[in-house]
């Protein structure tokens, strides 16, 4: 009597999932799955096409605590469970009833990204790139990095077995630049700011010197970007298989907004959740807003900026997604929004006192920007709201300003003459 084997057949493991295709933006123009990141005749940028198998809910909720359960979803191998892996999300959904209290809404919550592996959201994004890198048999992992990417990468590839060398632009937070050396890639400070330092990869890629390196948000980014689809299907998951009415997100290159709309969009369509309607609010700081100007003008392209704000993970100057991002908050009927770094500043403030989470700056914008939104009147109070924070508070110390109430001796009469009671 034959014995069924109970190894998988390794023939069978395909090596992007459901993928079947890039296909380009633009013009449709479809490829072969590859490193390439660009349309051939019109420049335009490629996405990852699928076509997905039967999925449940039963059968994602049965599958592992990261963003794995949503393998079925995505541009990775089919037992990329058992791979060495970074294995971020599955983040918290907090209910964020003290501060909808505060700011006069019904249901509000925070997604808070802060705790994955490198305490950001781009452990998402780095995880499908990892994938890639691995099958397209890249042995340097790089990237151009506002800060935290480079540590997402840097970890990953040690936890891969992959080397690594990361760019970034000089003056990053302390933090952030020891993140990312202290997992022993190289890390490049450059002299200028992340628009330079793309430039500069993208020059480096088609140099010699570059080809057996994956740049997890150059050559990569088709891959990389669809990471950010684990947000919507978690966000949806966590409400009880539900989108969410209003949400606010942040924006650099504005990838990650983009593709929260497509992860909502495909949720629908497996009939996963029921439709309905969502307004998707994209938010910048003040110092670096080139998508809100270009909404404010009503215009559909982004006029490029120089970058000056204490939200440096998202100084992008010119976003490659900002005209996805214009096209989304309007056929949603959301916006794109900008607050002050003092508002930044005051908003860490507001989501720490209310709800015990401790944002990045990027996380005091897109809080700044619930709490601007709300007091102009232009959020549903009554609408299931959800607010991203995609970064730890510990990564931008100095963004801060506070401490110790006082310093005194160790003596009951001390702190009662010191008035803090
Ligand atoms: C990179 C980053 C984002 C968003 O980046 P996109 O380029 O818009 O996808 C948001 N928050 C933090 C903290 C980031 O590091
Ligand atoms: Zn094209």
């Amino acid at each position: 009597m034959a014995i069924a084997a109970t190894e998988p057949d390794t023939a069978t493991i395909r090596a992007f999932g459901p993928a079947t295709a890039l296909s380009c933006r633009e013009c449709g123009q479809r490829y072969d799955l590859g490193p390439r990141f660009a349309c051939d005749f019109c420049f335009g940028p490629l996405e990852v096409a699928y076509e997905f198998g039967p999925l449940t809910r039963e059968s994602i909720e049965r599958g592992p605590d990261n963003i794995w359960r949503y393998a079925g979803l995505l541009p990775v191998p089919d037992n990329v469970a058992d791979l060495p892996n970074m294995n971020p999300g599955l983040t918290p959904l907090v209910r964020a009833d003290r501060l909808a209290a505060e700011l006069g809404l019904r249901s509000l919550h925070v997604k808070d990204d802060s705790g994955n592996p490198t305490h950001s959201f781009k452990d998402r994004v780095v995880a499908m790139a990892v994938e890639a890198a691995r099958t397209f048999g890249f042995t340097t992992l790089s990237c151009s990095s506002t800060g935290n990417l480079a540590g997402a990468v840097g970890a990953a590839a040690a936890r891969a077995g992959f080397a690594s060398c990361v760019f970034i632009p000089a003056g990053l937070e302390q933090a952030k630049v020891v993140m990312a050396a202290v997992y022993g890639g190289r890390v490049v400070a450059l002299d200028g700011n992340y628009d330079d330092v793309n430039r500069f990869c993208s020059e480096l890629i088609g140099d010699p010197a570059g080809a057996d390196w994956g740049f997890v948000n150059v050559n990569l980014r088709p891959y990389y970007a669809e990471g950010s689809k684990t947000l919507a299907y978690e966000i949806a998951e966590q409400l009880g298989w539900k989108l969410p009415e209003q949400i606010i997100i942040p924006i650099a290159s504005g990838s990650q907004l983009t593709k929260i709309d497509k992860g909502f969009r495909e949720l629908v369509e497996l009939g996963l959740v029921e439709d309905r309607p969502y307004k998707v609010f994209g938010a910048q700081a003040t110092g670096c807003a080139p998508v809100a100007r270009a909404w404010e003008q009503g215009h559909d392209v982004i006029q490029p900026v120089k970058p000056d704000t204490i939200a440096k993970s998202l100084a992008i100057g010119n976003p490659a997604d900002g005209p996805y991002v214009l096209d989304i908050c309007g056929r949603t009927g959301g916006s794109v929004e900008h607050v002050s770094d003092a508002e930044v500043v005051d908003s860490i403030a507001l989501l720490a006192r209310t709800e015990g989470v401790f944002a990045e700056t990027a996380g005091g914008v897109t809080t700044g920007v619930l709490r601007k939104l709300v007091a102009e009147g232009r959020l549903d109070p009554e609408a299931e709201t959800v607010v991203l924070n995609t970064g730890d508070g510990l990564k931008t110390l100095n963004a801060v300003d506070t401490g110790v109430a006082a310093t005194i001796k160790p003596s009951l009469d001390a702190f009662k003459d010191a008035g803090l009671l």
